[in-house]
């Protein structure tokens, strides 16, 4: 008897992850994606790299809505979202404004909290298992605050943290510098986070899937100019349709990232979503190298040692799948980061490409996980934003356990992927 079949659409980092998991319960797995090459194509590959055990608080929070207004008419600000008549994206920003409270904030905390933990459990296994090819540090995370009311507001969060049970210190800038001294920094204090991590988001894409291949995971390419189809009988899928290619398999994962609504419509499930735009720049040869990541907080900048470079990644642009790298927010990003590291200057990046990807964004700030009540041989997986990497070791596990029929062991009823499918919804 043939092993159970799986297909996959997206082989980003969470449609690899989840490759990875079921190959290793013994799934026959096909990944779809247009480039089946490298990995590169994931949003993950330019990101921050960042494990992140600390981000217990979902994108949907109080204040955000008055801070996306101010910073939205700033060219240089880390935040945009452009003004036009969008059905879709209008309807996207009334969910996110109806979810920004603070009863959504404690409902979701110890969630992501649990997710980012099992998460962080899982890179542990895979660093060891592998001898570590991504260069996952356990080294902690630096939450810097460049004035006095970014670090009270920062000590709120820490304050949070510690009722979550996280691991969370509070320091001032001497103390900070001790932790990290081979940083100058121009700060009013800071939290350290020491359970959070960083690692080679590149290279662990790369080791997923050559783990996923060498237990027999095919890659399929996928050309954008032919539309994928679903073929479909009473409320199953049978098989996807590539061009003249017909792919059957017993189940299915959608995983395509920002690209998964168009897909999920296609099935006649809502799964609003924006692509959150953003940026990296990274320094190969940085005037200083530090060892533990860290997050610019007033900037909203995120800067990690990589194989002995500096990447620094920011920005959140809501302008649908506009690609346009936009030079005053860079240069935006340049500038406000440097108001942190004095010993680096705006030259330093002069020559440096900047990078782009979308974040898959959902209006609440949670991701759509699980199977679907419309379609009972699909399972959604998706809608990660800000924190995909660092989940996607348990997304992957979770989706095995969902294509085992296994239970969960968390509740996790929040990431149902059809929650915007009920009729009062925006
Ligand atoms: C600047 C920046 C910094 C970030 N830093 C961090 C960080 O430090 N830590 C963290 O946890 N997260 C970070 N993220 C977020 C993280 O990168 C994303 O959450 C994550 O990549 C989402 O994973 P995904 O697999 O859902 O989507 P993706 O990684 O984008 O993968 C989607 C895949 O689907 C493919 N695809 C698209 N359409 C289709 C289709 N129709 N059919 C089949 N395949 C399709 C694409 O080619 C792509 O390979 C960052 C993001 C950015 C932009």
């Amino acid at each position: 008897m043939n092993n159970p079949s799986v297909v996959i659409i997206g082989g980003g980092v969470i449609g690899m992850a989840s490759a990875y998991y079921a190959s290793q319960a013994g799934f026959q797995v096909t990944v779809i994606d247009r480039d089946a090459q490298s990995t590169e194509s994931s949003c993950a590959s330019g990101s921050a790299g960042m494990v992140v055990p600390s981000h217990f608080v979902p994108l949907a929070a109080p204040g955000m809505i008055g801070t996306a207004m101010r910073m939205m008419f700033n060219p240089r600000s880390p935040f945009y979202m452009k003004p036009k008549w969008d059905l879709e994206m209008f309807r996207w920003g009334l969910a996110f404004a109806k979810a920004s409270t603070r009863n959504h904030v404690n409902a979701s905390a110890p969630l992501i909290r649990d997710l980012n933990l099992a998460s962080r459990k899982l890179f542990v296994e895979l660093a060891n298992q592998s001898g570590n090819p991504f260069g996952f540090v356990q080294k902690g995370l630096l939450m810097l605050c460049h004035t006095q009311q970014g670090f009270e507001h920062e000590k709120q969060t820490a304050h949070h943290a510690a009722q979550l049970g996280l691991e969370a210190r509070i320091a001032d800038a001497k103390t900070i510098s001790s932790i990290e001294p081979a940083l100058s920094m121009d700060i009013a204090g800071g939290v350290y986070f020491p359970q959070d991590c960083h690692l080679n988001p590149s290279e662990f894409l790369k080791k997923l899937k050559m783990q996923a291949q060498s237990r027999g995971m095919k890659m399929l390419e996928w050309n954008p100019a032919d539309s994928i189809g679903f073929m479909r009988s009473k409320g199953t899928i049978d098989a996807i349709r590539l061009g003249d290619r017909v792919i059957e398999a017993d189940q299915f994962v959608l995983a395509a990232g920002a690209w998964s609504s168009s897909e999920a419509q296609k099935l006649g499930i809502r799964l609003p979503m924006q692509p959150g735009k953003g940026y990296s720049l990274t320094l190969n040869h940085p005037r200083e190298l530090p060892e533990i990541c860290a997050i610019l907080t007033e900037a909203r900048v995120a800067i990690t040692p990589m194989n002995g470079s500096l990447r620094f990644a920011g920005t959140m642009e809501f302008d649908g799948f506009n690609a346009t790298i936009q030079p005053r927010r860079l240069e935006g990003m340049i500038q406000s980061s440097l108001k942190y590291l004095p010993a680096f200057k705006a030259k330093d990046f002069e020559s440096v490409q900047p990078w782009s990807g979308f974040r898959p964004c959902s209006p609440d700030g949670l991701p759509y996980l699980g199977r679907s009540q419309t379609i009972g041989n699909l399972i959604i997986a998706t809608g990660h934003a800000m924190m995909g990497l660092s989940l996607a070791p348990v997304t992957g596990k979770l989706v095995t356990d969902l294509l085992l029929n296994h239970p969960w062991e968390m509740d996790a009823s929040l990431l149902n992927p059809e929650r915007f499918n009920a009729p009062n919804n925006p």
